[in-house]
């Protein structure tokens, strides 16, 4: 066997990785700058270095590689990890015949353009014959990948590995309980919006940038900008970009949306590259990544001592305007009552996963019907939320996710603000004077935290590990309940 092995095996993940990157460049160009006729051009050039990442990251040549590696005598932690992981990957996309992974491709972009139009339409109808074949596609491509396994569970290893249908069996049950007493108890105490009025978008973008470099985002290493739909993209290992989305009559939407993808760009920024190959160097999962966003977003974010840090930035970037505090962190703790998951408030945003994760389970698991999903999340919606959704756009029809394919994904949302809790529980026991430093703005201590417990580790074990390393034996769904019981029915 070949001394260099390692070495070619490491460049072969390191040109998978800048493919990716170039992909990510492309679509961050695409919602940031291009120009609207050149959507054509665009379409072609990412569809072929989807193409080349593709045949590259199923190649022969790179299963041959792996099985060399795995079989180098004396590796050390992260080479076995990145070996592990390049696995993982590899044996789930060559299981998946080609012919199959381009009918999913077709069907995930016919089914977006379907559910565009259902939406605008607010006709389920239109759009439940491409759910039903993304659907049956994604239950073929679990079976391919595993026909022993819970399908649903294989698909959830797309996203967070580690975790199954078990876990968030157990996990959400406990969780949507202790979540009902606390948004009835919550219920009573609304404020009102404390900024019904005008604040321009090019002032408020300069305030996010003056918070993300305050934090310690690095904008030599990236750049903050505007698109229609807020979202972080990693173009290389120093080079990690965010894309926010302000309105011009809500302040607060578009910080927590700004503060969001921070959260995503500090933990990418923080992940170091080094001799294991990028197959370590990578975030640990989808919901460890959420974890890093709803941190900012929101146990940071929405907090009284965050809006008194901000209260003078905001007064120099809008001069004469009332900015105050208390009247703010009331206003951002408003629990709704709409329908709507984007826009709900921190304890009905999780139920509206449980209700998700509830639909796609029976969905697999073949206890309902795609033509009864409206008349099924119309009840748990009831339920759950105490609402129903006026029509199809405001129930099944407002999420792209299963339009895209994407099954097993919105548990990740939840899983994030579990870890997320545990992370802040952990923060306010490194830092008994927590508050006190977000006041001042002194927030490198809490980046460091995060960078040594969590980014820097990569991928080097499976989130479970890695969680119970960085918080310990914490119990998550207690230190969420006792999160929002704190911030939503004690202050
Ligand atoms: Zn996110």
């Amino acid at each position: 066997m070949p001394a260099d092995v390692w070495d070619e095996f490491s460049q072969e993940i390191f040109e998978l990785d800048t493919l990716a990157g170039i992909g990510g460049l492309l679509g961050w160009d695409q919602q940031v700058f291009m120009p609207s006729g050149s959507a054509g051009g665009r379409a072609q050039q990412s569809e072929l270095i989807g193409r080349l990442y593709h045949e590259r990251s199923t190649s022969t040549r790179l299963g041959a590689l792996i099985e060399a590696v795995a079989a180098l005598p004396k590796l050390t932690l992260e080479q076995q990890a990145g070996v592990r992981n390049m696995r993982r990957l590899y044996a789930r996309a060559v299981r998946v015949p080609s012919e199959l992974a381009s009918r999913i491709a077709n069907a995930s972009a016919s089914g977006v353009a379907a559910w565009g139009e259902a939406k605008k339409d607010k006709n389920y109808r239109r759009f439940s014959e491409s759910l039903q074949t993304n659907l049956d596609l994604a239950l073929e491509r679990a079976t391919a990948i595993d026909p022993n396994r819970h399908p649903y569970d294989v698909l959830l290893e797309d996203y967070d590995p580690g975790t199954t249908v078990k876990d968030l069996r157990l996990m959400f049950g406990t969780l949507q309980k202790g979540l009902t007493l606390i948004r009835q108890q919550a219920l009573g105490r609304q404020g009102s919006c404390a900024f019904d009025e005008k604040f321009e978008i090019s002032k408020q973008l300069a305030l996010h940038q003056d918070v993300i470099r305050a934090v310690g985002y690095d904008t030599t290493q990236g750049a903050l900008h505007e698109a229609e739909h807020p979202f972080s993209c990693r173009v290389g290992s120093s080079d990690v970009r965010i894309a926010t989305h302000v309105h011009e009559r809500d302040l607060l939407s578009g910080l927590a949306a700004t503060m969001h993808e921070m959260g995503h760009a500090l933990y990418e920024q923080g992940i170091p590259q080094g001799q294991g190959g990028s197959a370590v160097f990578a975030a640990t999962s989808t919901g460890m990544h959420e974890s890093q966003s709803r941190l900012w977003e929101n146990m940071i974010g929405r907090s009284r001592a965050f809006y008194r840090w901000l209260q003078p930035m905001v007064a120099r970037h809008f001069p004469g305007r009332t900015f105050d505090p208390e009247r703010v962190f009331q206003s951002s703790t408003r629990v709704t009552s709409g329908s709507i998951r984007v826009f709900a408030d921190e304890i009905s945003y999780n139920l509206h996963i449980i209700l998700r994760f509830e639909l796609e389970l029976a969905l697999f698991e073949k206890r309902i019907t795609v033509e009864e999903i409206p008349a099924e999340w119309a009840r748990l919606s009831e339920a759950f939320l105490g609402v129903r959704p006026g029509d199809d756009a405001e129930g099944a029809l407002q999420d792209a996710h299963w339009a895209g394919g994407a099954f097993g994904y919105f548990p990740s949302y939840t899983l994030g603000n579990l870890y997320a809790a545990s992370l802040f529980a952990v923060l306010c026991e490194c830092f008994p004077d927590l508050e006190h430093r977000i006041e001042q703005g002194d927030f490198a201590p809490i980046v460091n935290v995060l960078r040594e417990r969590i980014h820097r580790q990569g991928h080097l074990y499976e989130t479970p590990d890695l969680l119970r390393k960085a918080v310990g034996d914490r119990d998550h769904v207690a230190d969420l309940l006792s999160y929002l019981r704190e911030r939503y029915t004690d202050s």
